[in-house]
């Protein structure tokens, strides 16, 4: 069996003082009354207004060089501003997949003129991508996909849908899957990736609704639509090889672990104000174990990418081992906090949120037999 080695990280002064500014925008954006925390914020907070003011403080694209609207900084400074988001609720929907892998995914594979067109404006907090991955019968099963794209003069000609799209019905454009030539044996051949303009004719982004009723998700279907040449990413084929490097950014970052880390805050306070009993005390107790240990490992996947090696088997067991966490701490405030106490508005709204968000963590992004299969093969079990 091969060993998994993650190193463990010392943060910089440096980087400490970051925190203290993100902490300091953060109090003040609340206090202004300009978001109120929620969990799971990074896919369902959606405030163009407030990635717009993150553009302005240079926290988005953070890693990119200069040239494309970026600030060169390190993925550790990068990720103390992501923490501080999470931890904080702040609603960072909005951009938070281009930032995350669609830029990343540009700078690798993208042409010059699609860095030039696309980069500065997500780093401004201003332009928005979505995912266009997963297919109403291909999910875990990504290279079975049925959307098909077909060679037209000065571009291709897609037809297909995608489905799960988290916010298609407020991005811009969507990074989507398709196969570009006939399934061979190797199912993983003949797949690219194309960036769609979801304003074009012949795309419609259909709701689909949570079980709170909200809309963060959607089917996005195409009918006829054109996609000129230069808008491919990377070359015609390379679909899938591309996409699984984009997966490993998906999967790497502390949102795997932090979607319900307001509510756990919520609960400290709750606690301390009516003065927690023994069972309380431990079950948090334990949840603050297993997050200390969850943040040395996620730290250990940035210092991965810093160094330029591919996250892809480490980040998989991180999110496997994060996403049981921030269902359980749902699951913890359920048992612990008192009937008074859980009828306070605050409280109600994280919990409520958490809960009925709970179900989705395993799944998006890998769902937890597709990853704990990508370990087991990464450590040569299987
Ligand atoms: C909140 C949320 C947001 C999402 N956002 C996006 C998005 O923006 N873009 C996008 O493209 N997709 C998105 N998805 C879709 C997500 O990527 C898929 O749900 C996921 O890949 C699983 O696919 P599926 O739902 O088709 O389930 P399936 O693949 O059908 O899996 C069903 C069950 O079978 C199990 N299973 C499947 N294959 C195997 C196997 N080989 N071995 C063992 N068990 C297996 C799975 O683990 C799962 O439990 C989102 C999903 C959620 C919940």
């Amino acid at each position: 069996m091969k060993e998994l080695k993650i190193r463990s990280v010392h943060l910089s002064d440096k980087v400490e003082i970051l925190r203290g500014e993100v902490r300091s925008f953060l109090k003040a954006e609340r206090e202004a009354g300009h978001f109120t925390p929620h969990c799971d914020s990074w896919l369902s907070g959606y405030d163009a207004n407030f990635s717009r003011k993150l553009g302005q403080q240079n926290w988005l694209g953070m890693t990119w060089p200069k040239m494309y609207g970026g600030q060169e900084k390190s993925a550790f400074e990068r990720y103390v501003v992501m923490e501080e988001l999470l931890a904080a609720g702040a609603p960072v929907a909005a951009h938070w997949f281009a930032d995350r892998q669609t830029g990343p995914l540009f700078l690798r594979y993208g042409t010059e003129e699609q860095k030039k067109e696309f980069l500065p404006a997500i780093a401004s907090g201003e332009l928005y991508f979505a995912i266009g991955l997963s297919e109403p019968n291909s999910g875990s099963d990504l290279a079975s996909i049925s959307t098909t794209a077909k060679k037209v003069d000065g571009g291709w000609n897609i037809n297909g849908s995608k489905v799960w799209t988290s916010g298609a019905h407020h991005a811009h454009f969507m990074v989507t899957l398709c196969r570009t030539s006939a399934r061979t044996e190797n199912r993983h051949e003949g797949l690219s990736q194309l960036i769609v303009d979801l304003s074009t004719p012949g795309v419609s982004v259909r709701p689909i609704r949570i079980m709170t009723g909200e809309h963060h998700f959607n089917e996005v279907i195409m009918e006829d639509v054109f996609v000129a040449d230069q808008r491919v990413v990377g070359e015609i084929g390379d679909g899938w090889k591309q996409s699984m490097a984009e997966l490993a950014f998906e999967r790497s970052g502390p949102e795997r672990f932090l979607s319900t880390f307001p509510l756990l805050n919520e609960l400290f306070q709750i606690l301390q104000e009516e003065g927690a009993n023994e069972r309380a005390s431990t079950a948090i107790g334990e949840l603050v174990v297993r997050l200390v240990t969850l943040r040395e490992m996620s730290l250990g996947v940035a210092d991965l990418l810093e160094k330029g090696v591919s996250p892809d088997v480490t980040a998989a067991l991180v999110k496997d081992l994060g996403t049981r966490f921030e269902t359980e701490i749902a699951e913890v405030a359920r048992q612990v906090v008192t009937t008074p106490a859980a009828l306070q508005p605050r409280f109600k709204t994280l919990f409520a949120k958490a809960l009925l968000h709970s179900p989705g963590f395993s799944l998006r992004g890998g769902t937890t037999e597709i990853l704990r299969g990508i370990v087991a093969k990464g450590v040569g079990i299987r």
